[in-house]
């Protein structure tokens, strides 16, 4: 349909869904923090994109989405196509609408973000896939053709989803395995439910069964079954392991109590909010068993300014910690997450204290009081071209703290019995891989063995993860298609 007014933007300005009152956040309200768009509003939206010749935003989404082409649908409110259209490119898209970084993604390249205010391309695309599945859309696998193939998928999380998600469109058989007994990975048991309520990832996995895809949960490749065993039954298999080495920062003081990992917090936390676990239960699952401690009117301190340490301060306040503050090395530019996340933290009444390097952690008896910091500057660039935090002398001060939670990162934790295949790794742990380019994609130093997501890269994004299982899939596919069906021996591969 001809649009009515491409200038719309000039008189309808961007707006994000509503979101839970603040007291309400405070008050312990862990519901998805942003609400869902009504049908007009939604139509309004997306009628503010201008439909640029050259789409920004699809460049710079990981995925490459086709944003202007479901935009157009969604303000058609034609959302039966626009979903069929966002799954063309996102075997997640409601999940990436809910927790994609967009402003430095897809909004942060749209035109309009340049005091416009970006199309609020997130939100547009988890109301057309919410909308369009609460409706009874399905992905359309009429014209499928089964190959007889069968892949394993080791992971649930979102690179072995989109993986299995793609598969299933090439009429592959994907047999998702993992330790846990749910689908999702750090979907389901990282990220809070105030950025992502558990059953969007439910609905996901009745959509992908829907499509044939099996899953075979609680069940740890490596332990439960072996890796030969799925080289054996299966034609080809897929790593998506995920990034869970625990950086602590080798912090004097960090066994004090009181301090806390920022994941198993996280993972515990979630537990208890779901109702999976009681309160003050041990964290499952953990070497260092532990459990949530009482936070209410208590002081925390988060250590690290990424997307988990901002879920731990958030977490925090709903928790009823009286002060909660977030210490980080750099400035606020330099932070690696989201900046609508710290936006959102610093409203529900996070303190931020930035260049701050923390250089112990301190106590009295053996529990925790607090963390001496030192002010930094940010002085030349390190080896990946970001500016090293220098310590500026007699700068310190002390932290006072009950709880302070260590939130510096992950790195990949490769098993063993990858480099018994043959499977190499980079020197920092994560899988070697093909890449992206090439014949196939993502294939690692063993023919019949691909892998994606964190394990690859680094701990980073739901939407990168999801781009290298869709790619690893590609490569799948031109494998097996090829006729290279599972050969006698690998090593004739
Ligand atoms: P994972 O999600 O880690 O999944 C790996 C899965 O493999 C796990 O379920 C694990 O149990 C399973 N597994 C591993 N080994 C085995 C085995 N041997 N046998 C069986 N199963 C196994 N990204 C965003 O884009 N936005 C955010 O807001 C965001 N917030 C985050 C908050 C936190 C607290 C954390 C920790 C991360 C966050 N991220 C965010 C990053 C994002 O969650 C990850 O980049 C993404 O989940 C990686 O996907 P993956 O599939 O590679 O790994
Ligand atoms: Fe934006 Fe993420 Fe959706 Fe891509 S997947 S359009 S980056 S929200």
């Amino acid at each position: 349909a001809p649009r009515k007014n491409v200038f719309e933007f000039l008189d309808l300005p961007r707006k994000m869904p509503a979101r839970i009152p603040l007291a309400l956040r405070r008050d312990g309200d862990w519901g998805e923090l942003y609400g869902a768009f009504n049908a007009d509003t939604a139509k309004h939206q997306a009628e503010r994109c201008l439909d640029c010749g050259n789409p920004y935003c699809s460049w710079k989404c990981p995925l490459h989405n086709y944003i202007p082409n479901w935009l157009e649908l969604a303000r058609e409110d034609r959302v039966h196509e626009a979903a069929t259209l966002c799954h063309e490119t996102n075997p997640l898209p409601e999940i990436c609408g809910r927790v994609c970084p967009q402003d430095r993604l897809c909004e942060g390249a749209c035109t309009l973000n340049d005091g416009f205010g970006a199309v609020t391309i997130g939100a547009v695309e988890k109301y057309i896939v919410d909308r369009a599945v609460a409706e009874g859309w399905t992905p359309d696998m009429s014209r499928v053709v089964p190959t007889g193939r069968r892949v394993a998928v080791v992971g649930a999380g979102p690179a072995g989803l989109s993986c299995a998600d793609r598969l299933a469109h090439a009429g592959i058989q994907a047999v998702v395995y993992d330790r846990y007994e749910q689908i999702g990975g750090l979907l389901q048991f990282g990220i809070p439910s105030f950025k992502l309520d558990k059953s969007v990832i439910q609905t996901r996995r009745e959509l992908l069964e829907g499509m044939g895809v099996e899953f075979r949960l609680g069940t740890e490749v490596g332990r439960d079954v072996g890796f030969d065993a799925l080289l054996d039954e299966f034609d080809a298999v897929f790593l998506g392991l995920g990034s869970y080495r625990y950086t602590d920062g080798g912090l004097p003081g960090q066994d004090l109590k009181g301090v806390l990992p920022a994941l198993p917090f996280l993972v515990q936390n979630g537990r208890v909010v779901t109702g999976t676990e009681p309160a003050g239960k041990p964290i499952a699952g953990w070497e260092d068993s532990l459990a949530v401690p009482e936070l209410k009117g208590r002081r925390v301190v988060v250590l690290g300014g990424g997307d988990t340490g901002m879920d731990c301060v958030r977490s925090a306040i709903r928790l009823g910690a009286a002060e909660v503050t977030c210490a980080y090395r750099r400035d606020e530019a330099n932070m690696p997450g989201s900046a609508r996340e710290v936006a959102n933290a610093r409203e529900e009444g996070v303190r931020f204290l930035f260049n701050r390097q923390p250089l112990e952690i301190i106590g009295a008896g053996d529990q925790v009081t607090g963390v001496r910091v030192a002010e930094t500057r940010l002085g030349e660039p390190d080896a990946h071209g970001r500016q090293r935090a220098e310590i500026i002398e007699g700068s310190e001060s002390v932290l006072e703290a009950d709880v302070v939670v260590i939130a510096f990162g992950f790195r990949p934790d490769a098993p063993e019995w990858l480099a018994r295949h043959g499977i190499e790794l980079e020197a920092d742990g994560r899988i070697r891989t093909s890449g992206e380019h090439g014949e196939r994609p993502y294939q690692t130093a063993h023919p019949r063995v691909f892998a994606g997501g964190d394990a690859v890269r680094g701990a980073d994004l739901v939407v990168t993860a999801a781009f290298e299982g869709r790619e690893a899939a590609v490569g799948i596919t031109r494998l097996l298609r090829n006729g290279d069906r599972k050969p006698a021996t690998d090593a004739a591969a």
